[in-house]
């Protein structure tokens, strides 16, 4: 089961996500931070959704290439995070998704909403570390 611990981010990606969250609170949106720490065998099983075994594609990253996945003190450099009302995600709240993106945007983190092709991961923010890891 991946983690939904902020003690598993890398520091500087934990100090942000807790700056994010607040963020969030201040602009009237509750989030929640879902996923963490991904380990590699939850990242080859993730990839092979909708490739080998039935599903969505929802990842590109092939085990390791994710900054979900640990480094080499285990800790993860990516999280993901959905808004909620009432404690219930929105999933398909457009403008929710975009309000919380920019809220990542503004303390700092890559949002991958911005990014272009197929899979716009709204959910999900990172920063890169000195390994050069990817993205999801
Ligand atoms: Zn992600």
């Amino acid at each position: 089961m991946a983690s939904r611990a902020l003690s598993d981010l890398a520091e500087p990606v934990r100090l942000a996500a807790l700056a994010f969250v607040a963020r969030c609170k201040a602009a009237g949106l509750d989030v929640l931070i879902y996923c963490t720490l991904r380990s590699e065998a939850e990242q080859a099983a993730l990839f092979a959704q909708g490739r080998t075994v039935p599903g969505v594609i929802v990842t590109n990253a092939r085990p390791g290439r994710s900054l979900h996945n640990p480094d080499a003190t285990g800790k993860a450099w990516a999280f993901d995070a959905v808004p909620t009302r009432s404690g219930a995600p929105l999933w398909a709240d457009e403008d929710a998704l975009r309000r919380m993106g920019e809220c990542g945007e503004a303390v700092g983190l890559e949002w991958a909403g911005r990014w272009r092709g197929a899979l716009r991961e709204r959910v999900h923010f990172q920063i890169q570390n000195s390994a050069g890891g990817r993205h999801e």
